[in-house]
C-alpha cells in the first residue's frame, strides 16, 4: 500500500510523463516494457500526439489491457456499454444472425423478423406513446435524420411552409455531422466548421441549476424563466417560422449529465405546442435506461413529437440508433407523400438489430431499470458523501447511473480553472494509471461563460453494490490525488 506522501509524488511524475508510465511499471508486476501503451501511427484518430492504452478484451465492468491490467469501466465507454463487456447472450445472439447468412439486407427492398420484432420491442417501450422507429447507424445520424423529418413534417402539409428555424440550447451536443453539429451548442466542436453549419438554428441557454439558478430560487421560478426565454425567441424569430425545439432531457457529453430541472420539460413542450412547433428529444446519451427509466423523458411523463436514441440501445455490441416518431408525426407523412425522404445503406441491418433486440430483452427480462435506479441513488449517496466537501469539487449532479463531477478553482465563487491546466484530463489519466485502474471520462465546459471541467461517470446497469463501494473511493482517491498535486 501507497502512503499518501508516495502516491502524490507518483501522481506528480505520472502527470508530468502524461501517459508514458516509465519506471512506475515496478506497481504492475505484469507491465510489459512497453507498458501497453501505442501511439497509433497508421490510424487518424483524434489526440494525435497520445499513446493509447491496449485493450485484449473485457468481462463484466472490466476490460484487460495488453500490460496485464485489469480496468474498472466506471464509464461504460461513453455511456454505451450498459451491460457491460462479452455478455454471452449477446454475442450469441449476433452469431446466430450472422449465420443465417443475412447480417445486412437493404431496408429499401427487405423487412426481416429481426427488425420488426426490434420495432416492436421500442414501441412497446415507451407504451406506445410513439408510433414508429426509423433505425440509423449512429446518434449523428439518428439527429440528422431528425432535423429532415421535423421538416417534412411541415412540407408535407404545405410545400412553402415558413418553417425554416430550429431553437436549441447553449451547451449542448448532438452529434459531429454538419446537421447534428449545426443543432449543437458545443462551442470547440463547431469552431473550424461555422461557416458550413445551418445558420437556421438559434440558441437558447441550457437549464444548468448550478451555474444559472439564483440562491433559494425554486424550480418553478427558474423554469418559468426558461420558458419565458424560449417564448422570447420564438416571437424574435415568428413564431410560424419555427419548426421545433430540441434539447438533451440531461445534457452528457457538454456539460457533464446536467439535468434538466422538474418542469422544465414540460414548460418548454407547452411552448412548442402552443406554436404548433415540434417539441424533440435527443436522448442518445440519457436514454434507453441511463437515467433509470428508459427512456428519460418518462421520469416526468413528458413525451416528445420525435426522440433521438443510440449508445445503450444495443450496449456498443453493434452501431446502431434510432429516431422514435410520434403519432402525430407519422399521420402527416402517411397522409403526405407516404415516404420519408432519406435513408443511409447501413440501416436497419439485422445483426443491429439482433444485438439490440438481446439487449433490450435482457435488460426487461432482468429488471434493470431498477438496479439502475437503486445503484444510482446510491453512487449519488457515496459521490457526495465522500467528494461532496472537497474545495474543489463544484458540483455533483445527474439522474440514475449517469454522474457528473463539475470541478472549480473556488467553491464559493464558482470560478473554474484555466481551461489550459486540463484539470479534466489530467483526472483521467490519472485514473487510468496502474496507480488507480479505472476510466474517467473527462470534459470541458463548451461556451458562454461556463468553462467548468467535470468527469462523467456512467457504470453499467449490472454494477453491483459493492462496486460502486469500491468505484467511488478509488475516484475520490484520484480526486485528491489530482488537486495534491495543483
Ligand atoms: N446526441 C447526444 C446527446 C450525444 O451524446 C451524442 C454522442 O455522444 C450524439 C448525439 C452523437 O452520437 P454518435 O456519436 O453515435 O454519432
Amino acid at each position: 500500500l501507497l502512503s499518501d506522501r508516495q502516491r502524490h509524488d507518483l501522481v506528480l511524475a505520472h502527470l508530468k510523463n502524461g501517459v508514458h508510465l516509465n519506471g512506475h511499471s515496478t506497481l504492475s508486476k505484469k507491465a510489459s516494457s512497453t507498458n501497453g501503451f501505442i501511439k497509433a501511427d497508421y490510424l487518424l484518430d483524434r489526440n494525435l500526439h497520445k499513446a493509447f492504452p491496449v485493450v485484449k478484451g473485457g468481462k463484466g465492468n472490466y476490460l484487460f489491457l495488453s500490460d496485464g491490467r485489469k480496468i474498472f469501466d466506471t464509464t461504460s465507454g461513453a455511456a454505451v456499454s450498459c451491460l457491460g463487456h462479452g455478455n454471452e447472450r449477446v454475442i450469441d445472439a449476433i452469431t446466430a444472425q450472422l449465420k443465417t447468412g443475412t447480417p445486412y439486407l437493404a431496408s429499401t427492398f427487405w423487412m426481416s423478423e429481426v427488425v420488426e420484432e426490434l420495432c416492436k420491442e421500442l414501441i412497446n417501450g415507451t407504451d406506445g406513446k410513439m408510433a414508429r422507429v426509423y433505425l440509423t447507424g449512429s446518434g449523428s445520424e439518428a439527429m440528422e435524420s431528425t432535423v429532415k423529418m421535423a421538416r417534412q413534417f411541415f412540407y408535407e402539409k404545405d410545400k412553402n411552409t415558413p418553417r425554416v428555424n430550429f431553437v436549441a440550447r447553449e451547451n449542448s451536443y448532438h452529434g459531429n455531422t454538419l446537421g447534428a453539429l449545426g443543432i449543437s451548442g458545443h462551442v470547440a466542436r463547431r469552431a473550424p466548421y461555422t461557416p458550413f453549419l445551418m445558420d437556421n438554428v438559434h440558441h437558447v441557454s441550457a437549464c444548468n441549476a448550478y451555474r444559472q439558478r439564483e440562491e433559494g430560487e425554486s424550480d418553478a421560478s427558474f423554469v418559468a424563466k426558461k420558458a419565458a426565454e424560449l417564448e422570447a425567441k420564438f416571437h424574435e424569430l415568428g413564431p410560424e417560422t419555427v419548426i421545433g425545439f430540441i434539447c438533451e432531457p440531461v445534457v452528457g457529453a457538454a456539460l457533464g449529465c446536467v439535468p434538466s430541472v422538474p418542469g422544465y420539460l414540460n414548460a418548454m413542450r407547452e411552448v412548442c405546442h402552443r406554436h404548433g412547433a415540434l417539441f424533440i428529444l435527443d436522448e442518445v446519451m440519457s436514454g434507453m435506461g441511463r437515467c433509470g427509466t428508459l427512456h428519460a423523458w418518462q421520469g416526468e411523463d413528458v413525451v416528445p413529437d420525435l426522440q433521438t436514441i443510440g449508445k445503450g440501445l444495443a450496449g456498443g455490441y453493434q452501431p446502431i440508433a434510432a429516431v422514435l416518431i410520434s403519432h402525430k408525426v407519422v399521420k402527416a407523412l402517411m397522409n403526405g407523400s407516404g415516404q420519408f425522404i432519406h435513408g443511409q445503406t447501413y440501416q436497419g441491418m439485422p445483426v443491429q438489430a439482433a444485438a439490440a433486440l438481446e439487449v433490450q430483452k435482457i435488460q426487461r427480462e432482468e429488471n434493470l431499470m431498477k438496479n439502475v435506479r437503486v445503484q444510482g441513488a446510491y453512487l449519488e449517496e457515496r459521490l457526495k458523501t465522500l467528494l461532496g466537501d472537497h474545495p474543489n469539487v463544484g458540483d455533483i449532479r445527474g439522474r440514475g447511473l449517469f454522474w457528473g463531477l463539475e470541478f472549480v478553482k473556488d467553491k464559493k465563487t464558482k470560478e473554474p480553472f484555466d481551461l489550459k491546466m486540463g484539470i479534466a484530463q489530467k483526472l483521467s489519466d490519472t485514473a487510468i494509471s496502474p496507480l488507480f485502474n479505472i476510466t474517467l471520462y473527462p470534459g470541458t465546459g463548451t461556451a458562454d461563460g461556463v468553462k467548468g471541467d467535470h468527469v462523467i461517470i456512467a457504470p453499467s446497469y449490472i454494477v453491483t453494490r459493492e462496486e460502486v463501494d469500491y468505484i467511488v473511493k478509488v475516484i475520490a482517491d484520484v480526486v485528491h490525488s489530482v488537486f495534491s498535486t495543483i
